[in-house]
């Protein structure tokens, strides 16, 4: 199976697609993850990325492309993957066209008002990339990971400024996607409409659309 999980900046893509992924036993590529990874580890590629990660702007199609290339042809995604974070633009959605067959489109939909919510109370372990939230997803003991007991921190992107830049980048270069693929591939919508939805429940319902078009097996 190979899906691509679409939605704002905000909408969950990341904590659903690492569920997805260990349900269905396929890879998630999260772009966003891969560029955090390399800037951490200071990495060449961390270096050519990271001023364009800090202030919310797309990297260059090249890049982005170049990695997911790498990722979709490695053995652990021969079962299948989930694409978090890429496409984000119609270049890139194109390239994509050109790299591999994609079954289907999960469209999260989110209301603006939960966007920011999820945004500004978004904490993330540093060890593991588990994703809390400080109203509505807290970690056990606060400033704490449950799953590994590693502290966690806030994303330089997620504070207030570069936040609004990250939303004018999706409205203005990822959203026209919607219509990119709305006669392409089937588009799984996805309603989120109140904040506190447990991921299970939203997974669930995700499985459910991907069962009705027979893509469970
Ligand atoms: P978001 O929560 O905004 O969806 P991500 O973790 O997906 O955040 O991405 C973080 C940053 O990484 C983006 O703001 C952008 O700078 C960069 N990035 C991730 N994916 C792509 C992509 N497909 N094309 C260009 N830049 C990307
Ligand atoms: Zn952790």
């Amino acid at each position: 199976m190979r899906i691509i999980i679409f939605g704002p900046p905000g909408a969950g893509k990341g904590t659903y697609a690492s569920r997805l992924g260990r349900e269905l036993k396929i890879a998630v590529i999260s772009t966003g993850d891969i560029f955090r990874d390399e800037i951490k580890q200071n990495t060449d590629l961390g270096g050519k990325v990271v001023e364009f990660v800090k202030s919310g702007d797309l990297v260059p199609d090249e890049i982005v492309t170049d990695i997911v290339t790498k990722r979709i042809n490695m053995p652990n995604s021969k079962r299948g993957f989930i694409l978090d974070g890429y496409p984000r633009n119609v270049e890139q959605a194109k390239s994509l066209g050109n790299i591999t067959k994609v079954d289907a489109v999960i469209l999260l939909i989110v209301p603006d008002w939960i966007i920011v919510e999820r945004l500004s109370n978004r904490r993330i372990c540093k060890k593991c990339g588990a994703i809390f939230n400080l109203k509505y997803l807290k970690p056990k003991r606060p400033g704490i990971c449950d799953k590994c007991g590693e502290e966690l921190f806030q994303r330089e992107d997620d504070k207030p400024k570069v936040v609004r830049e990250r939303l004018n980048v999706y409205e203005a270069q990822t959203r026209p996607l919607i219509g990119y693929y709305r006669d392409r591939l089937p588009i799984l919508n996805i309603e989120c409409n109140s904040v506190d939805i447990p991921p299970k429940v939203i997974v669930d319902k995700i499985l459910q659309e991907l069962q009705k078009l027979n893509l469970l097996g």
